[in-house]
């Protein structure tokens, strides 16, 4: 089959049979056309087109080894550092095309991350989860799959262990083993993308002991596998998108999160990647989480790229573009912008190969941390002071309805106008546009605490940095100590790269 076009994606996502969706309390069938999911599967979308497009062909498609062709880089493994560089570039592009998250991102961590991890135990003598992980692998590249990751559990109390809960489902479990596989039960939370896609990869959240080796599981099916049902999570102006309008819903493509719910489902023993061997579960979540770390790095930047675009033009419409305070902020967020970029693009080149084989090279562990932990907090900032040059106009601002109706558009035209090259609608649009885009899930709320919150990103920083060799470096300018120095960065090797 090959390479597909967006197009062919949305048909996929109609022949999907029994899916069980559920948005505002009501069973979706064709979530392609229903109003409140359509903008998160145009921005899905965008990611197939861009293996067509001009201006991202290069970046989103890359020769796979597994199948001898092209496959969309979304599906593919990293082979290179430049192929983690070629990602965080994709992604800040594709924020540029959809102004939201695209929601793709998170399965091909998944597929990276099982690569290294099944490899990593076939290297110690557990071949059949590798095995079966590439024959997966190869069936999504042949089809072109949309995949979404589900990590997070539902966690009931946190400080308990998965064995330890009163909920014994709060974390996915498997329930029982059949010959010809096993039934699971549980729920993953926040799980972006997942009413539009063709298949889920199911990973294991945190590190585990041998009492919770039965949640020790990693598997992949189609979404549409009886016993599966997703309940699709609301959004800030979400309900602009049921309004008919073409303005207040801006950039009319959103992402969607949902809770992904296993009622005793089937999984073949074919599609499992893990199962029982508790020791593996910290290790796949810390490939996976820096994995997707690094790649904010991406998205972030090119989200910012838009709030600074439309700060820019909405400066230029009332005239003060020019103003020394005005460029000062413009100058702020583009270097709080740049900043995350660098961080991803140093985890990217400074990337390690931590397995054998066609995949393998993962991010440096220090940089996607220090990436992530910078998104948790710079759009924020430069959300805020997008607001600033843009006025209170921005939560204040009339409705499209208002300009449609003939009276009022007039007093409108004549109010809302600013320098004379752009109209009361071209301020209308770029205002609301950047509402949308700077107080959006995908930007705010999604930048804590997608990939971990700001907290985990702390405990993995402190885990790396090696303090006793700063300390070391300290003593012998002090004259305390003569101590050889090797390395430049004060590092301690991360989980992944001592297994
Ligand atoms: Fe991709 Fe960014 Fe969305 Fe994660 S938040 S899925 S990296 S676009
Ligand atoms: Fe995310």
């Amino acid at each position: 089959m090959g390479l597909r076009k967006g197009d062919q994606y949305v048909e996929g996502l109609k022949n999907r049979q029994h899916v069980a969706i559920y948005v505002m309390g009501k069973r979706v069938n064709d979530i392609t056309t229903n109003l409140f999911l359509k903008p998160s599967v145009m921005s899905f979308k965008a990611t197939f087109d861009a293996a067509f497009e001009e201006d991202t062909i290069d970046l989103a498609r890359v020769y796979s080894p597994i199948v001898g062709e092209e496959v969309n880089r979304f599906n593919s493994l990293h082979s290179d550092p430049r192929d983690l560089v070629a990602k965080v570039k994709l992604l800040r592009k594709l924020s540029h095309k959809t102004g939201t998250c695209f929601q793709r991102c998170v399965g091909w961590d998944g597929l990276n991350t099982l690569y290294i991890i099944t490899r990593k135990m076939a290297d110690r003598g557990v071949k059949t989860y590798h095995d079966n992980f590439m024959k997966y692998l190869e069936y999504v590249q042949r089809r072109d799959l949309a995949l979404a990751g589900a990590m997070t559990d539902v966690k009931g109390v946190r400080a308990l262990k998965p064995s330890e809960q009163p909920n014994p489902d709060a974390y996915v479990r498997v329930v029982e083993e059949r010959d010809d596989g096993v039934v699971v039960r549980g729920a993953k939370a926040n799980i972006t993308g997942i009413a539009a896609v063709d298949e889920v990869l199911v990973m294991p959240t945190r590190a585990m002991t041998e009492k919770d080796a039965q949640y020790a599981i990693s598997f992949a099916i189609p979404l549409d596998t009886p016993g599966v049902k997703v309940v699709v999570g609301r959004q800030l102006n979400d309900g602009r998108r049921a309004e008919g309008g073409e303005i207040d819903g801006l950039p009319y493509m959103f992402n969607h999160e949902g809770l992904l719910i296993f009622e005793d489902v089937f999984v073949p023993w074919e599609r499992i990647f893990l199962y029982r061997d508790w020791t593996w579960a910290g290790l796949l979540v810390e490939v996976f989480s820096y994995y997707h770390r690094q790649g904010y790095a991406g998205c972030k930047s090119g989200l910012g790229d838009v709030i600074i675009g439309a700060a820019y033009n909405l400066a230029s419409q009332i005239g003060v573009a020019g103003k020394a305070h005005v460029e000062d902020k413009l100058v702020e967020m583009t270097f709080l912008n740049e900043t995350m970029y660098s961080a991803g693009l140093a985890a990217s080149w400074e990337g390690k190969k931590v397995a054998e084989g066609p995949g393998g090279w993962w991010v440096n562990p220090m940089y996607a941390n220090v990436t992530k932990h910078l998104v948790t907090r710079f759009p924020y900032e430069i959300s805020r002071l997008a607001h600033d040059i843009a006025g209170g106009i921005l939560g204040t601002g009339p409705s499209e309805f208002d300009l449609k109706n003939p009276e009022v558009r007039q007093l409108l035209e004549k109010y809302l106008q600013g320098v004379p090259e752009f109209t009361a609608e071209d301020r209308l649009r770029i205002l609301r546009l950047l509402e949308n885009v700077s107080i959006s899930v995908a930007y705010l709320i999604e930048s804590v605490h997608g990939a971990g919150s700001p907290q985990a990103q702390r405990i993995s920083i402190q885990r790396i940095y090696d303090y006793k060799y700063a300390e070391e470096i300290a003593k012998r300018l002090a004259h305390m100590s003569k101590k050889p120095l090797s390395g430049v960065e004060p590092r301690r090797a991360s989980d992944v790269e001592k297994t």
